[in-house]
């Protein structure tokens, strides 16, 4: 089973896409959502907190996202090392994950934000980035998240540039409303099957 790397900026559409992906029967792994529902366990909040220096928990011990997205997004040494702790322990959830699929499907779906800085793209076959408009990016995450404009801009550039994620494309998906996304997962998904079969 081929892995295909999919990431884009945040709001740039990933999650949308993949769940189209997902309604054509290809497995999707979600790196972040995994990466989040790490934070769930205290263990690995004391650890994220040595990282921190603050304690980044509500008084029912639970992460609070919004005092741990103030420090990282502010610090970037800071964020560096929680992705440094975390990654591998995503990496260690998908090779888990992956076993289910690997007899039944040709391809699955890695969806990450920071597929290339982590450097799990090296293992993937092919790598699909979704890339959208800024404005309408920083649109559509103020709408999903509720947070404020230029809050998005920070995390827009705490990544990498839509520049240097484009050059690195095997297949790129315009999320600006032009071209259906549907027909565009659909082109893709084929022309995947096509290679891996
Ligand atoms: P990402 O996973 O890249 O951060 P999402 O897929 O969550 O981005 O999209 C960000 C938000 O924008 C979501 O609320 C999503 O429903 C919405 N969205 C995505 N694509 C479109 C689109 N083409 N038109 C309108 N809203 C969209």
């Amino acid at each position: 089973m081929k892995i295909i790397g999919l990431t884009g900026g945040i709001g740039s559409g990933k999650t949308t896409v993949s769940h189209i992906f997902e309604a054509l029967t290809v497995p999707v792994f979600y790196a972040d959502n995994e990466a989040k529902a790490l934070y769930n366990n205290p263990l690995i909040l004391d650890e994220i907190e040595k990282i921190t220096g603050a304690s980044i928990r509500n008084s029912n011990g639970q992460v609070n996202r919004k005092i741990l997205a103030d420090i990282i997004f502010n610090h970037p040494d800071k964020l560096a090392a929680v992705n440094a702790f975390i990654h591998p322990l995503v990496a260690k959830r998908f090779e888990q994950w992956k076993e289910a699929y690997i007899k039944e499907a040709l391809y699955c779906i890695r969806e990450a934000a920071i597929l290339f800085e982590s450097g799990n793209h090296a293992d993937c076959f092919r790598i699909i980035v979704v890339t959208a408009p800024e404005e309408e990016r920083i649109k559509r995450v103020v709408m999903r998240d509720g947070i404020n404009p230029q809050d998005v801009k920070l995390r827009i550039n705490q990544q990498m540039s839509e520049q240097e994620r484009l050059a690195k494309a095997d297949y790129i998906i315009h999320n600006d409303g032009t071209i259906p996304l549907i027909r565009q997962v659909v082109a893709i998904h084929h022309a995947i099957i096509n290679l891996c079969s």
